[in-house]
């Protein structure tokens, strides 16, 4: 008889990384367990621990381990320091986006009582194109989207494609679509300046939106949104955007709800997805036990519901709504709280107070 067992990757990644992942693991483990589904988890080596055992922060064989698997959790990494020019030193995040084609970044942004917020009213998700745009690792085929012709010289190329934009594009309408919310996308651009690029990107979002007669369609240029969203938080739902600005409006979006240690995120494509935290790899915090860990947590929440819905067992979704009600819980009950929420507990805590409300 098949076990109803499920397989996950685990990539740690660099500082915090291994101490929100295992937390990570330790909850998903608790709540799929719970529904009756047995999770295999199948640690992978990647960031700068793997280049001494296997001389690559993303070594071929978990590459090609990768393939097999349709769900991972990636920890952070720190690939800010990792040596520029040596090919030793991939970006794991970037390529493993690019490489399996994991086009629409979701990250979700809202409220939690308990928590101190400047906004606890908002609730958006921005869908983030995950594969071009301004980012140099990841929009060429070959080479790199930098180019230096003298010492004093930067040009950076950014890359819209059509193709990228329709399919992100589908992903944010069909997630208004799930969303029991305004049914609304929005999309965020700056077509008056990058009249082709941005051009582009928002005929494509237009294109779509005609597909979708019940979902309503806005858009915004990218500076008056950023003043929007803090002016104007409880007007959005899911916000479409290219890669650059997906990055920067998700941190803020992360600001105005508490903080980066509580940014989920996931990374979706037709095959795979991975859970990754928007934050990084924090090592002005590492080793310290500090971490907040509920980003990563509900990262993989998110994954498990993803698991849920397009792989099975459907009930995978259900253990993804639990822990974010066990998060729920043990966030409101407040005396677990790591420093950047304000209280005094560490990572451990928080992830046994999760466990237990589980
Ligand atoms: P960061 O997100 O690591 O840290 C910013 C601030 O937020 C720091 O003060 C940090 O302590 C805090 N913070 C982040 N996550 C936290 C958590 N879970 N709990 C408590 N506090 C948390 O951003 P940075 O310092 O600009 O970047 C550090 C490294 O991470 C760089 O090498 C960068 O390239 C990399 N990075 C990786 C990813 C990723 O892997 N997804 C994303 C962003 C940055």
């Amino acid at each position: 008889m098949n076990s109803p067992g499920i397989t996950i990757a685990v990539l740690a990644g660099d500082d915090i990384g291994p101490e929100v992942v295992d937390a990570t693991v330790a909850v998903l483990d608790q709540a799929a367990s719970a529904r009756g589904i047995p999770i295999t988890w199948e640690r992978l080596p990647v960031g700068l621990a793997a280049v001494e055992d296997h001389g690559s922060t993303l070594p071929d064989r978990t590459i090609e381990r990768l393939r097999e698997i349709p769900g991972w959790i990636l920890g952070p990494v720190s690939h800010y320091d990792y040596p520029l020019g040596d090919q030793r030193y991939r970006n794991p995040s970037g390529y493993l986006r690019k490489n399996f084609e994991l086009y629409a970044n979701l990250r979700p942004s809202r409220g939690w009582a308990g928590v101190p917020a400047v906004h606890p009213d908002l609730d958006v998700v921005i869908v983030r194109e995950n594969t071009e745009g301004f980012y140099a690792d990841r929009n060429m085929l070959d080479g790199n989207g930098e180019l230096r012709p003298d010492e004093d010289t930067v040009i950076s190329v950014r890359l819209v494609t059509r193709r990228a934009s329709v399919r992100v594009a589908r992903q944010a309408f069909e997630l208004a679509r799930s969303r029991d919310k305004k049914k609304t996308v929005t999309a965020v651009h700056k077509a008056n300046v990058l009249r082709r690029g941005d051009g582009l990107f928002l005929a494509c979002c237009r294109e779509v939106a005609a597909d979708y007669p019940d979902v309503n369609f806005d858009d915004y240029l990218v500076d008056a949104f950023a003043m929007r969203l803090i002016l104007r938080p409880d007007a959005h739902d899911v916000v479409v955007t290219t890669n650059m600005f997906g990055d920067i409006l998700s941190d803020e979006a992360a600001g105005l709800v508490g903080g980066l240690g509580l940014a989920p995120g996931l990374n979706t494509g037709d095959d795979h997805a991975m859970a990754q935290a928007v934050h990084g790899s924090a090592p002005d915090i590492s080793g310290r036990g500090i971490a907040n860990p509920t980003a990563e947590i509900l990262s993989g929440a998110m994954l498990l519901d993803w698991l849920g819905r397009t792989r099975g067992p459907e009930v995978l979704s259900a253990a993804a709504r639990d822990i974010e009600r066990a998060v729920g819980v043990a966030l409101a009950e407040g005396s677990k709280l790591t420093p950047d929420l304000g209280g005094k507990a560490g990572t451990t805590q928080l992830t046994e107070a999760i466990i237990s409300a589980l």
